[in-house]
């Protein structure tokens, strides 16, 4: 699904370089649910927005659903993205004064579809995500929360191939995080890849992959301890 190899990204030219990531390879499959972790600064966002095609590699390659990201230009680029990625940020990135609806709607600009047909399946989304009775709500009239659930049936509206989410539950409370959490859950137990990076330990110590960033480099790809397999129950 995606692959990078000795993937780099700096900023700025000269003195001020700055290494946001440095020389990352792994790869990562259908269907995983992997979290990446590390201290605020150490390029989990870069990693991230690599792997969703916002931007691309200065230095080594970056495969998605087959595709050099470093060789795409941008209208193939954007194409990509709009077919086959979701995004979640931590600070929703709602449209103000749009209902539910639409903002989950616009989220199919790119297929062509009728208004009428893109409302019913961003309709439908909303009803995944516990939020059928909040169509016509807008973002302000919305809790943290259900904010992010519109959000997310924003980037899943389209059915794409892999959610991308960068640190998702960093503005919810612990109730409404867990909610969120939930979800994209589910949205994996239902065939989505989602990569999520997350400051909850527990949280990514729960998940079955964890890439750990620190100054811009992989440090550590850690599968979750096995689960320990119980007893069987004894019989009779
Ligand atoms: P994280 O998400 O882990 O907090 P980022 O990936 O956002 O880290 O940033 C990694 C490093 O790259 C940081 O030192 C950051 O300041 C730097 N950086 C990120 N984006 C830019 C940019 N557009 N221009 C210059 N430096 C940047
Ligand atoms: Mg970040």
């Amino acid at each position: 699904m995606v692959s990078l190899t000795e993937a780099g990204r700096s900023y700025g030219k000269g003195p001020h370089r700055v290494h946001a990531l440095t020389g990352v390879t792994t790869a990562i499959a259908p269907g995983e649910l992997v979290a990446v972790v590390g201290p605020s600064g150490s390029g989990k966002s870069t990693l991230l927005n690599l792997i969703g095609t916002l931007d691309r590699p200065t230095s080594g390659r970056v495969v998605v659903d087959g595709k050099r990201v470093d060789r795409l230009d941008d209208r193939r680029l954007s194409a990509l993205r709009a077919h086959r990625i979701g995004f979640v940020f931590q600070q929703f990135h709602l449209s103000n004064g749009t209902r539910a609806l639409d903002n989950v709607a616009d989220g199919l600009l790119y297929t062509g579809l009728p208004r009428r047909r893109r409302r019913e399946r961003a309709a439908a989304a909303l009803h995944r995500v516990g939020l059928g009775h909040r169509l016509h709500h807008r973002p302000h009239e919305l809790s943290g929360g259900e904010r992010q659930r519109v959000a997310i049936a924003r980037a899943v509206v389209g059915d794409p191939a892999i959610l991308l989410a960068d640190e998702p539950t960093g503005a919810l409370d612990t109730r409404s995080g867990a909610m969120v959490v939930r979800l994209l859950r589910e949205l994996h137990d239902s065939g989505t890849t989602v990569v999520v990076i997350t400051h909850d330990t527990e949280l990514a110590a729960s998940l079955p992959r964890r890439l750990v960033m620190r100054d811009g480099r992989l440090v550590e790809d850690a599968a979750a301890p096995a689960i320990q397999p119980r007893p069987a129950k004894e019989l009779g």
